[in-house]
């Protein structure tokens, strides 16, 4: 049985997810803004990514008996210098997201929750994966900074992402 304080944290964290989504519509907005479609695409399509992240918690709290309730959300910043700005911002929410997973299966692991517990091992392998993406593009547009050829190049190479619900 899951407590009310697991249960609580599992609906901010469906919250957290969603007000993710709207961090990277923000930085998708900035990009088109500059024409940048390729980079916008990406963050599109890093948007839909967590809204399945949160539809995801939504069918656990449900699956567990608990109610989902649905939040306001904070402002994403909507300010950004450069694209290389918006991945390092995108890095840094990660990097936030991850604290927050890692928090929530603490409260899990202290509960003994072990239901929550295998909920949360596919986030909390998703997030190095996260991570690691974030990075690799961030060191790639620092070698590209003074090519334009290159930065317009991986713009195109973004064009093609396209959002694919993992199978399980
Ligand atoms: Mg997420």
């Amino acid at each position: 049985m899951v407590s009310e304080k697991l249960a609580k944290a599992l609906n901010e964290q469906m919250n957290f997810e969603f007000e993710s989504a709207n961090v990277y519509l923000a930085m998708a907005a900035y990009c088109a803004s500059e024409s940048l479609d390729g980079f916008a695409n990406f963050f599109l399509v890093q948007a839909e990514e967590e809204r399945f992240h949160a539809m995801k918690f939504f069918d656990f709290i449900n699956d567990i008996g608990h109610r989902v309730t649905i939040q306001g959300m904070t402002e994403p910043s909507n300010e950004y210098n450069s694209v290389l700005d918006t991945f390092e911002q995108g890095l840094a929410h990660e990097k936030l997201v991850t604290k927050k997973i890692y928090n929530l299966a603490d409260i899990a692991l202290n509960e003994r929750e072990h239901a929550t517990m295998a909920f949360l091992k596919w986030f909390i392998e998703e997030q190095v994966e996260e991570e690691a993406n974030f990075d690799t593009i961030i060191q790639k547009l620092k070698r590209i900074e003074n090519d334009s050829n290159a930065f317009f190049m991986l713009d195109s190479e973004f064009a093609a992402r396209k959002f694919t619900p993992p199978t399980e």
